[in-house]
């Protein structure tokens, strides 16, 4: 980080300032021009909130040299992480899929779904059992019940579950739960985010519906910082003037996330688009762009859905998208 300090500044100004930044652990190169001062910041300057430094009456700017996130940081750790649950391993140049129905509404639908995109080649079931709605009014899920659906769906098929949590309060429930997914309206609630962090199980953090990548990033930093080091980054759509489509799919999220940082990348293209027909060429699309992993709604009865089943795929068109992304993964854009 660099501070450039105002040329009207006298000494005793200047080694205030700077015994401030010491204090914090980090080390300062000094360069005096004739016009101005500027102070080179080495060491880690994450926990310095820029917009403190750059209200400061003597302070003329502020740049951030380094990205604010370490832990995600791909340059204090070149190696990809790697994810392994049941067969599915992410991140290690393979594209497990994770499949199931938005929401989980009975026990017969939760079994039959799980099995059919087990054998379509699934390696993960998900399924939602707390929905975030956009209207009170529409179906909330199956809460506590719906977890344990999914839990004898997973004693069935061996296929191990990755559902939603929305409050820290309902963490009792997901303890036998393989994955926890913090759904895109959650990714900036920082007290849930630190929570997770202090548990040990792989999270899947969904991108927020208008948020950077660095701030996607700095969601993750939350959860790593807590200690919890498996997160699973999924790029879902973003909010943009396209109405055509539910949301429009970041592709170039995939390649950006992959070099900023060694987390896996997974892409739900469901949500993405929030058309079933667009499913599939945006399956391939993401495989082909390195995707390490993909996320796809699946429903037994998709017009008959409670919740997302315009974008919902039969299990037959989903086996149809798993061979055509099995066919393009060998080929992918690895960086
Ligand atoms: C979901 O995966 O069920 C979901 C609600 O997704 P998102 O948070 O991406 O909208
Ligand atoms: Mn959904």
């Amino acid at each position: 980080m660099v501070v450039v300090v105002k040329n009207s500044t006298n000494e005793q100004e200047l080694n205030k300032l700077m015994t401030r930044i010491k204090d914090m652990g980090i080390e300062i190169h000094v360069s005096r021009g004739s016009m101005q001062t500027v102070l080179g910041l080495v060491g880690d300057t994450s926990r310095i909130d820029i917009e403190t430094i750059e209200a400061l009456e003597i302070v003329e700017a502020v740049k951030r040299i380094q990205e604010p996130y370490k832990n995600a940081n791909r340059k204090f750790h070149p190696d990809n992480t790697v994810i392994t649950v049941g067969d599915a391993s992410f991140g290690d140049g393979s594209c497990p899929i994770i499949a199931g129905p938005c929401s989980v509404e009975s026990e017969e639908q939760i079994i039959y779904v799980a099995e059919k995109v087990k054998a379509a080649g699934a390696k993960l079931l998900r399924g939602g059992a707390f929905k975030p709605r956009t209207s009170p009014y529409a179906f909330q899920g199956m809460r506590g019940e719906g977890i344990k659906l999914l839990l004898e769906a997973k004693q069935v098929t061996g296929l191990p579950i990755v559902t939603e949590l929305m409050d820290i309060s309902q963490l009792p429930l997901f303890e036998e739960v393989d994955i926890i997914q913090i759904g895109a309206r959650n990714m900036q609630n920082f007290e849930l985010l630190k929570e997770i962090g202090k548990i040990d199980k792989p999270i899947l953090l969904k991108r927020g519906l208008a948020n950077t990548l660095q701030e996607f990033l700095m969601s993750a930093e939350y959860i790593m910082a807590g200690g919890n080091e498996k997160v699973i980054l999924c790029e879902r759509g973003i909010r943009t003037f396209e109405t055509a489509t539910r949301n429009t799919l970041d592709i170039s999220a995939i390649p950006m996330l992959k070099n900023m940082t060694h987390l896996p990348v997974i892409v739900d293209p469901s949500h993405a688009c929030g058309i079933a027909r667009m499913v599939k060429p945006m399956s391939m699309a993401a495989a082909a762009c390195g995707a390490d992993g993909l996320m796809i709604e699946v429903h037994n009865d998709p017009p008959h859905a409670k919740c997302d089943g315009p974008q919902s795929l039969t299990p037959e068109a989903f086996e149809d998208v798993v061979k055509s992304v099995n066919t393009i993964v060998p080929f992918a854009f690895k960086g």
